[in-house]
């Protein structure tokens, strides 16, 4: 378990580095038109970082997050919905997994028909927008 634990402190690592690297790249840019305002640049800094993390990293960070606390009280590997225990073959392949396969599926789907829905409708009603105009 210990190994995988390693994992996750590199991959949250990855994460923050490349997150820092964009970052970065960024502010260079931004400090040619604010000069030395230094105060309003850090400002500007923490609030990009922020936006330039996707809801995906997002995501991501708190799962590694929430994983590696659960190391800490000593519950990792054991599902969050159900108590029982998270299979390892599944835990080398997503070590921020938080669920066993059936509850994360049950989860995804709630989630699909909550969230995902009305978008593909939307998609479904431009789609037919543009062949009206053709
Ligand atoms: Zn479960």
């Amino acid at each position: 378990m210990k190994s995988i634990k390693g994992v996750l402190i590199k991959m949250r690592d990855d994460l923050i580095r490349d997150i820092t690297r964009r970052l970065k790249e960024t502010s260079k840019n931004i400090n040619e038109d604010i000069g030395d305002d230094i105060d309003s640049c850090f400002q500007e800094r923490a609030r990009e970082f922020d936006l330039l993390l996707s809801k995906r990293e997002k995501e991501k960070l708190r799962l590694i997050e929430e994983a590696l606390d659960k190391f800490e009280e000593g519950t990792y590997g054991t599902c969050e919905e159900c108590g029982g225990k998270i299979p390892k073959g599944r835990l080398k392949a997503m070590p921020f997994a938080l669920y066993c396969v059936d509850c994360k599926e049950m989860i995804e789907k709630e989630e699909k028909s909550r969230t995902e829905e009305p978008e593909e409708t939307l998609r479904k009603i431009s789609l037919i927008d543009y062949e009206e105009e053709d």
